[in-house]
């Protein structure tokens, strides 16, 4: 069994005359110590995943349909107490920026010993123990100097190897991460991406991260998820999907990366923008923006505007493309610099 497990989720937010669909019959599993990354633009619907897997999410979204299970417990039926048990306890949370997770106005160390006395029966100065060997754990230089200071004096890198500590606090199962190091720069990025994967691997907890950047998801994760207008295009072994992506919107996301390109070569961008999840055109959603949707003769291929695809295996990849396989076997594909 899965550590979780999620069944053909369904979310919605309301509208006064219509609905939102944000997340579309989503299915995934993570198994123990797994590395899982959530790949898309904005607005593809991956933190809303996220967030409703704890049901976290911000009103008045609301699931839809489809399940959640957490070592075989159903999560979308539990009464909000029985859920804060498990957030912070066993699933833990790292938010984009760490200065706005933290609290001004507490030093580190009263942070991070209320955050353990809210979840377990501890003395003050065995959550102090505890909290201290985190921040050592976590790599944070003068970590009893640290622990006296206040969010405002360290860096934004240290802000988020302390937000780390602090996930790690409970000795979670999971963790999820929503872009954990869009808001640092690129080598402290790379320092939280080591970090991150040192720690998941030792104690073998999971970890689910979402991010836009193909490059991040790259080097963290083992098993990839991307996500166009609320559904999953393609799925599969990170390694295997960023070495030969499948579905045209993936190797898209992979032309626009910088190391893919050669010096001095444009960066080759997927035209257009990713719909509104209000508006998602019928058929496979990314057809305004693919240009396979014409045959090499520039005959509309009328499925792609008119049925949504769905998941078949393609590569080493699940990959929700009506014409995947002829693709790969008879349209080379270019670059389209712009
Ligand atoms: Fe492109 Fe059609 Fe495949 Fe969608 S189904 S990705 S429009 S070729």
């Amino acid at each position: 069994m899965a550590l979780l497990e999620v069944d053909h989720l369904d979310i919605r937010f309301p509208l006064r005359h219509d609905e939102i669909r944000a997340v579309r019959d989503v299915s995934f599993a993570l198994e123990r110590g797994e590395r899982l990354g959530i790949v898309g633009e904005s607005g593809a619907g991956k933190s809303v995943l996220a967030f409703s897997l704890l049901k976290l999410l911000s009103r008045p979204g609301y699931i839809a349909g489809g399940r959640v299970r957490f070592e075989g417990r159903e999560l979308t039926t539990l009464s909000d107490r029985q859920l804060r048990r498990i957030r912070g306890n066993r699933v833990a949370m790292i938010f984009q920026d760490p200065l706005t997770t933290l609290n001004p106005a507490l030093t580190i160390g009263r942070q991070m010993i209320e955050s353990l006395k809210a979840h377990r029966r501890i003395s003050e100065r065995r959550a102090r123990a505890i909290a201290l060997h985190k921040l050592r754990q976590v790599q944070v230089s003068s970590p009893e100097q640290r622990f006296e200071q206040y969010p405002h004096q360290l860096s934004g890198g240290l802000c988020q190897r302390v937000v780390i500590a602090i996930a790690l606090l409970l000795d979670p199962d999971i963790i999820i991460a929503d872009e954990p190091t869009t808001a640092l720069d690129v080598t402290i990025q790379a320092e939280i991406i080591a970090l991150l994967t040192q720690l998941c691997d030792k104690h073998n907890v999971g970890l689910i991260v979402i991010s836009h950047e193909l490059g991040v998801i790259g080097q963290l994760t083992q098993r990839l998820l991307v996500m166009y207008a609320g559904r999953i295009v393609e799925q599969g072994p990170t390694r295997e999907i960023i070495n030969d992506a499948q579905h045209p919107y993936t190797q898209g996301l992979i032309n626009a990366l910088p190391q893919m390109t050669l010096p001095r070569q444009r960066l080759a961008q997927i035209p257009g923008n990713m719909p509104s999840l209000a508006r998602v055109p019928d058929g496979c959603a990314f057809h305004p923006r693919c240009r396979y949707r014409f045959t090499p003769q520039g005959r509309l291929r009328q499925a792609c505007v008119e049925r949504v695809p769905e998941a078949v295996s393609s590569g080493g990849s699940r990959v929700a493309c009506h014409w995947v396989r002829e693709l790969i076997t008879t349209v080379p594909i270019e670059e389209e610099a712009i």
